[in-house]
């Protein structure tokens, strides 16, 4: 692999989501933060005007318009297809000047600590995960949806990333999250340039992999409305794993609803509140240990 020349760090793709959008304003505020790495390092709010009302997006989901397709298609003009096809002609791959790298920040009502969320099972993306969860135990690590057609703002680079922070509240600033997320980019930057050098450090072995099984979505009636709530059991236990027969839902009437399946689970985004319109409740993932070879 080539040598690190451009990262792009975004915030604020989700207008609501207030640690990746403040860190993306700070970093423009006091810009010498960011201008010591041998490399050059954009800034991006992603989703300006969502961000100014306060939203998680104008007319569509920003971060679900990055099919390559959909980029290509002229006729989706709403605010975030226009505001996906710029982000695309700063980031992408059609651009000379592509970036090596995307950190996308985004926050969430789970309790995902500091997650790092990978579109792909890259080697480079692997030893820089093992790495950030064997300095930090906050540090959780997980391969979501298959990177094939996906339409997530990371997939513009093969080395593009999610940092899911939680839990905090959507419009909400919380400096001890905001702390913590600004330490660990500097820390992935720092990791950069010393990959730059050919320096990078020891590396945990295995790496502990949370990898996507399946959404799951709330107990529903006939006209769609949701007929249960997460059970109070894990509420916030996210990365906990869940066994066969242990509560998943209560029901309005107070009934617990016991998860089914024949093997443990590891829920992750448990009662995300952005996920209600998108029909889940939760992600159930494996939990593997991968060995990451030797750098
Ligand atoms: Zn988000």
């Amino acid at each position: 692999m080539q040598k690190i020349n451009r990262v792009a760090i975004v915030g604020g793709t989700h207008g609501n989501e207030f640690t990746g959008a403040f860190l993306v304003k700070k970093f423009e505020y006091f810009p010498d933060l960011i201008k010591k790495f041998n490399f050059e390092i954009l800034t991006i709010l992603g989703n300006p005007k969502a961000f100014k009302a306060g939203r998680r997006y104008i007319d569509k989901d920003l971060n679900r318009r990055f099919l390559s397709e959909n980029l290509q298609n002229t006729t989706l003009a709403s605010y975030e297809d226009m505001r996906a096809k710029e982000i695309a002609e700063i980031l992408g791959d059609n651009n000379q000047a592509a970036v090596d790298v995307i950190v996308d920040l985004h926050s969430t009502t789970a309790n995902m600590g500091l997650s790092i969320i990978l579109g792909n099972q890259h080697p480079f993306l692997l030893k820089l995960s093992a790495y950030l969860s064997a300095i930090n135990p906050l540090v959780k690590v997980c391969h979501t949806i298959p990177e094939e057609g996906s339409n997530f703002l990371r997939s513009l680079s093969e080395l593009g990333f999610v940092i899911e922070v939680g839990p905090v509240a959507q419009g909400v600033l919380n400096a001890d999250l905001f702390q913590k997320t600004e330490q660990l980019i500097y820390t992935i930057l720092d990791y950069l340039e010393r990959y730059n050098h050919g320096d990078i450090p020891e590396i945990n072995n295995p790496l502990t992999l949370y990898k996507f099984m399946s959404f799951v979505d709330y107990p529903r009636n006939e006209n769609g409305e949701i007929q249960a709530m997460i059970h109070p059991d894990i509420q916030y236990q996210d990365y906990e794993p869940l066994n066969p027969g242990d509560p998943l839902f209560l029901t309005l009437d107070g009934r617990a609803i016991a998860y089914e399946g024949t093997s443990t689970v590891y829920p992750i985004f448990i009662n995300e509140a952005a996920y209600y319109e998108k029909g889940i409740a939760m992600l159930f993932t494996a939990k593997q240990l991968l060995s990451i070879s030797p750098a």
